[in-house]
């Protein structure tokens, strides 16, 4: 009998800024596995006007964070098309342990990859951030300049620094990360499953830490 091909069944957590979604698309596609991110699911779900979308844009219309239960059953969807048959990475869900032990119903876990970084660090690179208001490209004055200071390459707007990107709310949202996920992380610890990786250094030297842990 042939062995059975090798089960990724990933979820990468991560802080704002630490590169997890770059990080997350380029492992999925060397290891041929859909890059699901809940909020991409959310965004295409109200965009198609699906059952569970259109439930969705009603929470968020009225300004209302959308309801886990929502959100898993939205997941659970996903994860019966056949591209999912030899695995998945999950971006950023499950966020909380309410989250996770729901999860443990219809997506078993093999491996947890944490992005490790220093606060300091993060707060540098997210409070750095410019956009452009005309076209919506997205820059960093440390680690992605653009060419021209304060214009924008792509169609030469004004770039500007939005509120959220102020140290204050920067650092309420790293917070609320290191709060919720602190549980989390213990909890997949336990179970055997979470590896930290330092996610200081080049995108290729974590790249490789990552396809250590998962391998
Ligand atoms: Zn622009």
């Amino acid at each position: 009998m042939p062995l059975a091909p090798p089960m990724h069944r990933i979820v990468f957590l991560g802080p704002p800024g630490a590169g997890k979604g770059t990080q997350a698309a380029e492992l999925a596609k060397v290891l041929g596995i859909p890059h699901i991110s809940t909020g991409d699911l959310l965004r295409a779900a109200v965009a198609q006007h699906t059952p569970l979308g259109i439930e969705a844009d009603g929470y968020m219309r009225a300004g209302k964070l959308v309801p886990d239960d929502l959100v898993l059953r939205m997941l659970q969807e996903r994860l019966r098309s056949p591209d999912a048959r030899s695995g998945y990475l999950l971006d950023g869900f499950p966020r909380t342990l309410v989250q996770a032990e729901a999860l443990t119903g219809f997506a078993p876990i093999d491996r947890v990859v944490s992005f490790e970084i220093p606060e300091s660090v993060l707060m540098e690179r997210l409070t750095q951030r410019r956009s452009c208001p005309n076209c919506g490209a997205v820059y960093n004055l440390v680690t992605q300049p653009p060419r021209v200071a304060g214009t924008c390459d792509k169609c030469g707007g004004t770039l500007v620094g939005r509120p959220d990107d102020r140290p204050e709310p920067v650092y309420t949202r790293l917070q609320t990360y290191h709060r919720q996920t602190a549980p989390l992380l213990e909890h997949y610890a336990r179970l055997g499953l979470l590896s930290r990786i330092d996610a200081q250094g080049s995108r290729e030297a974590v790249s490789e830490r990552i396809r250590k842990a998962v391998a």
